[in-house]
């Protein structure tokens, strides 16, 4: 800390003699603060601390300005009560237009931090509409991105992923900084709704941008992405070198939380790859850490591995101790999703009751200033007259927003299946009756599949739930690579699987199918951490002319399956009338 403060003495001294006033100087002083916070914290601190002496010389923007920094830097150490404080006390500098949206920003993410859903949606929403009125793209670009953040928390991924592209839209690489986060932001929405290729490539981009643009944490964060989504793709040997990196560079931000969090998934690489003391190494210090509500996923993880660990090495009533604890955890992990989800109901009714409000005050104005213009029949009220209107529109814009958000978050989670995140078997039937339509309209070909995991309860019984969990997970996986975009792929239930293949005939169904079927059998088990092998069954069926929905489609290609499976099970058969 002496070191920097003769550092600052000595460029105080430069400074003067380069004629810089010292309002000047600590202006400089500020946007370098700024800059530190993103390339390297501890700098930053330092100057932050040596600024401290000099705070009564500040000017109130200054001030403001100051304590924002400092509130950032309270952030990257997870001291979410002192960041509010900073940010008030920042506030109570009447700080210029600029730095108060700043500020209301932060204020968001401190109170999504501090799970106070309702303050950070109302700020956010005071905010925007404080925004929407200085008709400033920028600002606006700038409190979408913070948007992004509450809506990656709430795990409403589809609306992150369309307004990381209405961010990217908006601001045409005009906003760097706001460009390489709403980058990122568009490839961890891909990424959470498992597109892990594609999420792969839009992190190499961000990484590449972000680079460029001297946003090297964001960079970072491209890098730890890149590794996810290989690690998601099981390909941990190309997953480790990135997360080491991501590692490296976390630690020299001293960003604890990634920090944990990329642990986490080291820690099961070295694992799978047999470098067992590494992954214990890491394991046993994350599972230390405290009962902080932002630990819960790092420890279930590192009592996945200890588990994994003791069983390993014979010792099973521990092994046994670990699964027990990281059960208990991930229960509270979705306890946590829950509550969030209920508290953001809840902002959610509260600000639409706040708006309601809004709008009939605006309307008793509104009449206010009409009869106001009858008396003085000026030009000047008609105008204040359209900014009101404006107002109502806007007013009306959110509470829209805020209601398609939720539905569709809703339609989402009741679309989808909770476990492998494919259509349910209710929408995925759906999806293909409408298919039907198109295809029968052109007199075109359609074809179904069913797939059946062979012995999958064998795999349960001996491995355990979590390891049967997994193997559905990665055939999901396996299909969903060889399928085409346009088929509709929807688990039945258990460890059954159906595809629809619109345009599609009986051979070219079959083919896939026997595709699906030898990769299934070529899956590598031992990153589940056991050795076995997986295959399934399948049954072949397509349109018949008397055919007028799915259904009968769906009941030979179960026919077809239940002859795979009498008939020795790894094969599939295409529906011949004999089976019956
Ligand atoms: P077969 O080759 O004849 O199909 O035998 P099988 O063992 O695959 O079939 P069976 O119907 O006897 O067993 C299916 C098992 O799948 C029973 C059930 O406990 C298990 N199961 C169903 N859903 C899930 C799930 O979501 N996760 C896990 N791990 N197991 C599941
Ligand atoms: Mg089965
Ligand atoms: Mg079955």
């Amino acid at each position: 800390m002496k070191y920097w403060f003769v550092i600052g003495l000595i460029f105080l001294n430069l400074m003067l003699v380069k004629g810089l006033s010292a309002s000047e100087l600590f202006d400089d002083n500020l946007n370098q603060i700024e800059k530190l916070l993103q390339t390297d914290v501890t700098q930053a601190e330092s100057m932050i601390d040596s600024m401290l002496s000099t705070l009564d010389q500040l000017t109130p923007q200054q001030a403001a300005r100051f304590y924002t920094l400092t509130s950032i830097k309270h952030l990257y150490s997870a001291e979410h009560q002192l960041a509010d404080k900073a940010l008030d006390t920042a506030l109570s500098f009447t700080p210029s237009e600029e730095v108060l949206t700043q500020i209301y920003l932060y204020k968001v993410t401190v109170n999504i931090l501090l799970k106070d859903y309702e303050k950070a949606f109302s700020i956010l929403q005071f905010n925007l509409s404080r925004i929407k009125e200085f008709e400033d793209t920028q600002l606006k670009v700038a409190s979408y991105v913070r948007l992004l953040n509450i809506l990656l928390d709430l795990t409403a991924y589809d609306e992150m992923l369309s307004t990381a592209k209405l961010v990217l839209n908006l601001n045409q690489g005009k906003d760097s900084k706001n460009e390489c986060y709403a980058m990122l932001y568009h490839a961890v929405a891909t990424l959470k709704l498992t597109q892990y290729s594609q999420a792969n490539s839009l992190f190499k981009q961000s990484e590449v941008y972000c680079a460029e643009n001297g946003q090297p944490l964001i960079e970072a964060m491209s890098i730890k992405g890149q590794g996810i989504s290989y690690f998601e793709l099981d390909k941990y040997a190309v997953a480790k070198p990135l997360l080491e990196d991501a590692l490296e560079r976390y630690e020299g931000f001293k960003f604890q939380i990634e920090i944990n969090d990329v642990k986490a998934y080291l820690s099961k690489i070295y694992f799978y790859e047999g470098n067992f003391d590494k992954a214990q190494q890491y394991a046993e210090e994350l599972n230390g850490l405290n009962e902080e509500k932002i630990n819960i996923d790092v420890k279930k993880q590192a009592n996945e591995v200890l588990a994994m660990l003791a069983s390993k090495n014979g010792d099973f009533g521990k092994a046994y101790q670990h699964q027990v604890v990281a059960h208990a955890l991930d229960l509270q992990a979705l306890n946590e999703v829950n509550h969030k989800q209920n508290a953001y109901q809840m902002a959610r009714f509260t600000s639409a009751e706040k708006e309601r409000e809004n709008q009939s005050l605006l309307q008793e104005h509104e009449i206010m200033m009409q009869q106001k213009d009858l008396i003085l029949k000026e030009k000047s009220s008609s105008i204040m007259f359209s900014t009101l209107l404006f107002g109502v529109c806007v007013g009306l814009g959110l509470l829209l927003l805020t209601a398609w958000f939720q539905r569709n978050k809703f339609r989402q989670q009741a679309q989808r299946d909770g476990l492998t995140g494919i259509f349910n078997r209710k929408t995925g039937q759906d999806l293909a009756e409408n298919e039907l339509v198109n295809v029968l309209s052109q007199s075109s070909q359609y074809s179904v599949l069913i797939l059946d995991l062979d012995h999958f309860k064998t795999i349960n019984d001996r491995f355990g739930h979590a390891t049967g969990d997994w193997t559905l997970k990665k055939v999901t996986r396996v299909v969903q690579d060889i399928i085409r975009p346009t088929d509709i792929f929807c688990r039945l239930g258990g460890e059954e699987f159906a595809v629809y293949f619109p345009h599609t005939d009986e051979l070219t169904a079959l083919k896939v199918a026997e595709s699906i079927r030898h990769e299934i059998e070529q899956i590598n088990t031992k990153y589940s951490g056991h050795n076995f092998s997986i295959s399934v069954s399948g049954g072949v069926s397509s349109l018949d002319k008397d055919d007028l929905s799915v259904d009968p489609i769906l009941k030979r290609a179960d026919i077809a399956l239940y002859k795979s499976k009498k008939t020795g099970r790894n094969k599939v058969l295409a529906y011949q009338p004999s089976f019956e």
